[in-house]
């Protein structure tokens, strides 16, 4: 790769820092979790007869206009949690890179 460091910024300058800034935003999911409460198939479980259930992790996302759902093993949890972190701190940057992109054309054209 060529670096140009003390010459006039390329064009193509603000891409890479995004690309750096991005690669570390792993893993990505868009979407949210929560707690549910569900029933399990075991007879005479005493939670689902006392109408409590047994704790479960949703991770819910839109798909085309539609909402979906997974179930999320507990052990994945902390991943999830991660990769929906990361993914709000990329919805930031490609709010910012909205008006950096326009701030700059206006710039290039006067
Ligand atoms: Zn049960």
């Amino acid at each position: 790769m060529h670096m140009q460091h003390n010459s006039e910024p390329s064009p193509s300058e603000p891409h890479s820092e995004f690309l750096e800034e991005v690669s570390r935003l792993w893993p990505l999911a868009k979407g949210s979790l929560s707690e549910v409460s569900k029933p399990c198939t075991q007879k005479g479980c005493k939670a689902c007869a006392e109408g409590r259930g047994h704790p479960a992790t949703i991770y819910t996302y839109r798909q085309g206009g539609k909402l979906k759902c997974m179930h999320v093993r507990p052990r994945f949890v902390p991943q999830m949690r991660k990769a929906i972190a990361n993914c709000h701190q990329l919805e930031e940057i490609l709010t910012r890179l909205g008006r950096e992109t326009l701030v700059r054309l206006r710039e290039e054209d006067s």
